[in-house]
């Protein structure tokens, strides 16, 4: 056993056509799309899909409201094949919500894209564990507990692969008695389909300057949990959606609330990453909003059955990364292709990846490799997710430059205008301006903000939920959490900032404790962090790197 990583053994290589980063909608659907074009044309094809949580699906959570349209054109016999998609929607609301009440905006008002009929509502999570086992049918060899920590190039630069972290080295960065090597995983093209700020994707999108001349990635960070409520209270079908209290007009946000299966209630609330009130605590805001009176009689005699929370791309069209580069390709919420509005990101991520596996397709079968896949970026940028998403592209900039009153009055007429005739509108596409960890203020601006205790039966205190997350990571290994300069954490996120990182982590992972010298030391509670990546987006000072911990940590999201 070497004593410090520098002696260590070299790494051993594994050969694919294709290496794809992370089983979510996007990753699944490209390897699935994959082995079908090579079972059609007879060709083999041998494609690999990592995945860091410990089984399919135990990482991703979502809302989620399905629109089936990307799932239709994948696998179109998928009800035949039971894919678990079984409450349609029956029922859309929306409501402008007060302290004391709230406005029920009538349907007929809505955009007719705000119309859920003919979609889903189901997990996430379970969608993506039978979209493994269809992948897996087709001969996809995937891995889960294996995190993608590090991208491979050729001396060209060309990405040729990834390599998954080392396990098994301890809090004093030597190796264990458990450790083993991590191992390279190499391809002819590489696939990113690590969801909302993947750590390698923005590696990438740093190494090969994608985002230049685009405007800034957009983020929320969603806070879900899932309830099993009392059959009285059930409305299967129903989907709700919210904004106004408990945020002010100046903070962009709102809730969902979806009935479906037996007795279940996803509640969740998404807080836009722009807010600039760094006292502002997203967690305490979805606990509030539970405690409004037009929600709360939904969860009274009913129980909390899960909890997490991941962030959200809210950029849209125009914040878009270029897509390739050499050697791969970024897809679904790697590169951004949620719609705001319809707070529906699964479809696009699942029509990127069938756009993916064609480009490949046709390249590995022309002998390619290691090369630019313009004809992906064509697809996605002339196809049905451009459709979906420019006749959006608005929404979130008008709500950030007018707040939420007006902004929402405003992208509810440009979208009205967009479906009337394509391209009226405002006719020109808005700016986002600034990245959310700029929009942070300083605290000397901003009064604190006293939110009231959990009663333990309709709202929780942090820690608690956190037990509902199945989170669970190695102890004794290096942080995954990297601070930069912590004395800049000290002098400006305590000194200027007063500690947002506390707030806006929804797992209790960042606190200013004091050093016993009478001053204050950053404790990093490592272990609880669920993968949301918010501090990667809002620490202000980007100082705070989200790196991949050792495979298999993390939540462990039950169907979420
Ligand atoms: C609160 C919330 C509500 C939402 N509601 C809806 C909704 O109602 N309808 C809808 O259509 N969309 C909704 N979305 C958006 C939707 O969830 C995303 O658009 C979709 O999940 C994106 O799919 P993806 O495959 O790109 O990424 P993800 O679903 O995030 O999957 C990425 C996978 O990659 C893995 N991974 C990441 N990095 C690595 C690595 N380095 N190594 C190995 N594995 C890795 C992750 O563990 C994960 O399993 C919602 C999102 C949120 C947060
Ligand atoms: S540490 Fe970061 S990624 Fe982990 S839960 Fe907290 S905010 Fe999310």
């Amino acid at each position: 056993m070497a004593d410090t990583l520098a002696e260590l053994p070299p790494r051993e290589a594994m050969e694919f056509d294709v290496v794809i980063v992370g089983a979510g909608p996007a990753g699944l659907a490209t390897a699935i799309r994959l082995k079908q074009l090579a079972a059609e044309r007879g060709h083999e094809l041998s494609v690999v899909v990592l995945e860091k949580g410990s089984e399919v699906g135990a990482h991703i959570l979502s809302g989620a409201v399905i629109d089936p349209v990307g799932l239709n054109r994948l696998i179109p016999d998928w009800k035949a094949k039971g894919a678990p998609l079984e409450t349609e929607v029956a029922d859309d609301r929306f409501l402008y919500l007060g302290p004391a009440g709230q406005i029920r905006l009538p349907n007929f008002l809505m955009p007719p894209l705000m119309n859920n009929h003919g979609n889903y509502i189901a997990s996430l999570g379970s969608l993506c564990r039978w979209l493994g086992e269809q992948a897996t049918e087709l001969g996809v060899e995937i891995y889960p507990g294996f995190a993608a920590a590090e991208v491979l190039s050729d001396d060209s630069g060309a990405v040729i692969g990834v390599a998954t972290g080392d396990m098994g080295i301890g809090k004093d960065g030597k190796p264990k008695d458990s450790f083993t090597r991590g191992v390279e995983i190499k391809g002819r093209y590489t696939v990113i389909a690590e969801g909302a700020r993947g750590s390698l994707a923005k590696e990438i999108i740093a190494r090969f300057k994608l985002d230049q001349g685009r405007e800034p990635q957009k983020f929320g960070i969603g806070i879900k949990e899932l309830w099993e409520v009392r059959p009285e209270k059930h409305k299967p079908g129903l989907v709700q959606h919210s904004f106004g209290w408990p945020l002010d007009n100046r903070t962009g946000g709102g809730s969902f609330l979806y009935h479906y299966g037996a007795n279940l209630v996803s509640v969740g609330f998404v807080v836009h990453l722009n807010y600039r009130n760094p006292y502002l605590s997203p967690y305490e805001e979805f606990q509030r909003f539970k405690t409004h009176v037009a929600i709360r009689d939904t969860f009274e005699g009913g129980k909390r059955i899960a909890y997490g929370a991941r962030a959200i791309t809210e950029g849209g069209w125009q914040s878009i990364p270029k897509l390739v580069f050499p050697g791969g390709v970024l897809v679904g919420c790697s590169a951004g292709f949620v719609n705001v509005p319809r707070i529906k990101g699964s479809h696009n991520a699942i029509l990127s990846g069938i756009h993916a596996a064609e480009a490949i397709f046709a390249a590995v079968a022309a002998g390619r490799a290691h090369d630019r896949l313009d004809d992906y970026e064509q697809a996605v940028l002339t196809g049905p997710i451009a459709r979906d998403l420019k006749r959006v592209r608005n929404v979130k900039p008008l709500w950030s430059k007018f707040g939420t009153a007006l902004g929402v009055a405003f992208g509810g007429l440009d979208m009205w205008l967009n479906t009337i005739i394509p391209g009226t509108g405002l006719g020109y596409t808005l700016r986002h301006g600034k990245p959310d960890h700029l929009a942070t203020g300083k605290a000397s601006q901003f009064k604190p903000i006293a939110y009231p205790k959990p009663d333990g039966v309709l709202t929780f205190d942090r820690l608690t939920n956190v037990s509902f997350s199945g989170t669970n990571h190695e102890e004794d290994q290096p942080a995954h959490l990297k601070v930069r300069d912590m004395a800049l954490q000290l002098s400006s996120e305590l000194g200027e900032f007063a500690g947002p990182s506390n707030r806006y982590c929804p797992a209790g992972v960042y606190e200013w404790v004091d050093d016993g010298a009478g001053g204050k030391r950053f404790q990093i509670n490592a272990q609880n962090c669920v993968h949301c990546k918010t501090c990667d987006v809002k620490e202000p000072n980007q100082n705070i790197t989200w790196t991949v911990p050792e495979g298999s940590g993390g939540p462990n999201y039950p169907g979420m």
